[in-house]
């Protein structure tokens, strides 16, 4: 019998409606136990008091996008080729902590490393290892097209996250193989960069393939989430069935009635893209990338918005993972994003990061939310973050982390991680080491008279 009361904060609930100052929750057991004058009423002379004076109370933010088994690869390289399955699981469970620190309670982890994330999820409810409640993925089904890593993902069989679905048959037996080993979620592919083609992504799926997918998941209780990084792939995802839709990047009209008819939600995940435009040129992102990036999202979000108006869920997802966005980091980027480029009120965003990522944790109405009965996964923010969702972000501001009704150590340092020599191959050149490169006017100058 463990409670806690927080005492005095400013409650933002997670459901939308307004937030109510100075309004007492007490936690016990794991769950939210009371609010208001009956939280204080609650109390024993062994509940633990949080003093909340001048801060906000909210629940624990949800990620429905991370890759917490990648590591923070630099490049797909190092993703595909120099990890090993044992030191991926370790790589995993240090990073695990870094997502509770920094105010996420939950994340749908969609697609991993063999089948990292279903185990990491099974060492953290079985206390061994520290970090998020998750829901998770295996490797995500491709066509031989999928994906972004080209022709480092083999022709069949399984390359780093991707497991190649060859035909009917092999699509049926790999989610029933998934399924047998523990993911909450299959994760697929819908669209590639495809070598041979210069850029955008395109849809390497037909729809009676991904058909196939969504009813094979279904009748097993298990929900689809799909990449889709243009219109078609999102229009017909969401005519095939698939649950929930990352990117639907370029959405049309055409695709957006689709998403709309058929009930899927949305996980834009706009902060990828948005660290590469704001900050990619600090990392060594070649420049030309950076306003494609930004078009990315800029057209994107103004589609997006009107499929918000229509009701349509958004959840928020950050795809922490990569060098890009590393574990612990950014997070809550994404309702930044939401607020400055679909036009969300910060109360929007929140809902969006809390109550609409039960969604992902298929735990809704037990999650997400600061209501009497549900799991009791809460932050203590020093500061408003219906003034600025930015405060989110600072950690310094996430002064408490309860998960599952138990405080969080926020203070203990994690030490840091050196990276290990074998996740790389050495890089020698950027580009060919000509003659004229090498040598100078002079040199050659000389030499032409020798
Ligand atoms: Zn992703």
């Amino acid at each position: 019998m463990t409670s806690i009361l927080i005492r005095g904060g400013t409650l933002v609930d997670g459901t939308g409606s307004p937030a109510r100052a100075g309004e007492d929750v007490l936690l016990r057991d794991g769950r939210v136990a009371a609010l208001g004058a009956a939280a204080g009423a609650g109390a024993d002379a062994a509940t633990e008091i949080v003093d909340a004076t001048g801060r906000t109370v909210m629940p624990g933010l949800i990620d429905a996008h991370t890759h917490l088994t990648f590591g923070e690869p630099t490049g797909n390289d190092e993703l595909f080729h120099h990890r090993t399955e044992a030191y991926s699981s370790m790589l995993s469970a240090y990073n695990a902590r870094k997502v509770l620190r920094a105010g996420v309670t939950s994340v749908l982890d969609a697609d991993c490393l063999w089948n990292i994330g279903v185990e990491l999820r099974d060492a953290i409810e079985s206390g061994i290892v520290e970090g998020p409640r998750m829901r998770a993925g295996g490797q995500a089904l491709m066509t031989m097209l999928g994906g972004t890593a080209g022709r480092m993902i083999a022709d069949e069989g399984r390359t780093g996250y991707a497991t190649v679905v060859t035909g009917r048959d092999v699509m049926v037996n790999e989610i029933r193989r998934q399924i047998k080993y523990g993911v909450d979620w299959i994760k697929i592919m819908v669209t590639g960069l495809i070598p041979s083609m210069k850029g955008p992504e395109v849809k390497v799926w037909n729809i009676d393939e991904l058909r196939t997918v969504c009813d094979t998941a279904h009748e097993l209780n298990t929900k689809v989430v799909a990449h889709c990084r243009n219109s078609d792939s999102t229009r017909d995802a969401a005519r095939a069935g698939v649950d929930l839709i990352y990117h639907a990047s370029y959405v049309d009209d055409e695709a957006l009635e689709a998403v709309v008819e058929a009930g899927s939600a949305l996980c834009p995940t706009f902060t990828l893209l948005g660290n590469l435009a704001d900050y990619g040129a600090k990392i060594g992102t070649a420049p030309e990338l950076l306003d494609v990036f930004r078009a990315e999202i800029e057209v994107t979000a103004k589609q997006l918005a009107k499929a918000h108006a229509a009701g349509v869920p958004f959840l928020a997802g950050s795809e922490t993972g990569f060098a890009v966005t590393p574990v612990g980091e950014w997070h809550a980027r994404e309702l930044e994003m939401f607020v400055e480029y679909m036009g969300m009120t910060p109360m929007e965003a929140i809902v969006a990061a809390t109550r609409n990522g039960a969604f992902a944790m298929r735990a809704e109405g037990e999650l997400g939310t600061l209501e009497v009965g549900r799991i009791a996964d809460v932050l203590v923010v020093d500061g408003d973050p219906l003034a600025d969702v930015r405060v989110l972000q600072d950690r310094e501001r996430i002064v408490e982390v309860i998960k599952d009704g138990r405080r969080i150590d926020l203070v203990t340092p994690i030490p840091e991680r050196k990276q290990r020599a074998s996740d790389q191959v050495r890089f020698l050149a950027a580009c060919p080491l000509t003659r004229s490169l090498a040598l100078t006017e002079d040199d050659l100058e000389r030499l032409s008279h020798v």
